[in-house]
């Protein structure tokens, strides 16, 4: 018997369920400005100082200073703004109400979004929809969106890649290209709510658990909060926002200080330091007794419930022994254990249990005492996890750049 909190039907890491396809229905919507079979060219990596900013990276206080820049008055910021965020338009042009020579100062000055749409990708009956984008720089990057009965969650990155290295991740391959900016990270925002809009839905939970390691790039990831979060904006409340760690300590408890109280989830994937390490070098740094530390302060400060990520992988962190280590751990923290069920990488070792045996891991969890939910990816996987959309484009452009 699955714990009674099982479902089967969501995905924390929404990055993982858009590969679900087992039908091989994966249909390739192709938005592409340049089809996928022509050469990509990549630009030059661009430093962050160096990244043209657009529309997007500015809150509206910041909007209305570069309006008065182009000699534009506070209230056509505003007017701009909610035709940017509730109306959701792609592009000046349809900022009806502004005049023409302003749309063509702001085109010229100021771009709407700094992110191409490579391509879509849908799953599910069109219920999981996976986005590549462009950067400016000519990096690729990765959004999911999931539309549930109740509700529509998109996953976003936060960087191209990331430096912490988990063994099991796709994303964590390559190493860290570079830092996504405000404005690039809110721009997935906007395309997955208005690929909602277009299937009559209104997108309402965001969770940063596509490529990256928030709290690497922790002072973009907190403007791109206070920029989705304004409600005159796109108005996606704190708690509807989940940032996820690896375990980032120092900034666990400076998250613990911010005004807008986001939803915390802690990817833990073993309760000793000897198996957390082989998973996630980041454990060297940052060993359990640290993280737990950090856990609690951030949960005396907040009064908030942290979520524990367990990505379950056969042989290695799914024994009864483990999960009996893992509940005396948490055993009295206020927190809950999201079991993701292994999304395996096509170039890694690591496998997921049978639902025996995921079944077993979290019912002697429930059984400690702690609130565990089991979360699948929708479907089966027929591309591996989040990271690896990237990673195959990557390889398609080495495969056209390479001297023939
Ligand atoms: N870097 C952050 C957020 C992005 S990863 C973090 O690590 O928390 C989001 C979640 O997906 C993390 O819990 C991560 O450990 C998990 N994950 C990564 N690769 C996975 C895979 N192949 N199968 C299942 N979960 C995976
Ligand atoms: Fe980075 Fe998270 Fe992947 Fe680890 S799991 S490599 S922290 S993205």
């Amino acid at each position: 018997m699955l714990p009674s909190s099982y479902q089967s039907d969501t995905a924390p890491r929404p990055g993982l369920a858009a590969h679900a396809d087992p039908r091989g229905t994966l249909a390739a919507m192709d938005t592409t400005s340049a089809p996928s079979s022509a050469p990509i060219h990549r630009p030059k990596r661009l430093p962050m100082a160096a990244r043209p900013r657009g529309f997007y990276d500015l809150p509206l206080q910041d909007l209305e200073a570069r309006f008065a820049d182009l000699g534009a008055p506070a209230y056509r910021a505003r007017q701009a703004w909610n035709w940017a965020y509730r109306s959701l338009v792609p592009s000046y042009d349809a900022m009806t109400n502004l005049p023409a020579a302003l749309r063509r100062d702001l085109a010229e000055r100021l771009p709407l979004t700094t992110l191409e749409t490579v391509r879509d990708l849908s799953a599910d009956n069109g219920e999981t929809i996976k986005t590549l984008y462009r950067t400016v720089d000519g990096e690729l990057v990765e959004t999911v969106l999931m539309l549930y009965p109740d509700r529509a969650t998109v996953c976003v990155s936060c960087q191209v890649g990331c430096a912490v290295g988990c063994a099991f991740c796709a994303t964590g391959l390559g190493g860290l290209a570079r830092n996504l900016t405000a404005g690039e990270i809110v721009a997935q925002v906007v395309g997955a709510a208005r690929q909602a809009k277009e299937r009559g839905r209104t997108l309402t939970n965001i969770v940063m658990m596509g490529m990256g390691e928030p709290f690497h790039n922790y002072d973009e990831t907190m403007k791109f909060i206070g920029i989705v979060h304004d409600p005159d904006g796109l108005n996606l409340g704190a708690r509807r926002i989940t940032i996820s760690t690896s375990g980032v300590v120092p900034k666990i408890l400076q998250l613990a200080t911010e005004p807008l109280q986001v939803n915390l989830a802690v990817s833990l994937h073993s309760p000793n330091d000897e198996l957390r390490s082989r998973l996630m070098p980041i454990n060297d740094r940052y060993p359990i007794a640290d993280l737990m530390a950090a856990i609690r302060a951030y949960i005396e400060q907040t009064g908030r419930r942290v979520s524990f990520e367990y990505a379950l992988m056969r042989g290695i962190n799914d024994s009864d022994e483990i999960a009996l280590q893992l509940a005396d751990l948490l055993r009295g923290i206020l927190c809950h254990v999201n079991i993701i069920p292994l999304n395996p990488v096509d170039v890694l070792p690591y496998e997921r249990p049978d639902p025996a045996g995921i079944e077993r891991f979290a019912a002697t969890l429930e059984r400690a005492g702690i609130p565990t939910t089991v979360r699948y990816s929708r479907g089966l996987e027929i591309d591996a996890a989040c990271g690896q959309l990237r990673a195959k484009a990557e390889r398609l452009r080495e495969d056209q750049q390479a001297p023939r």
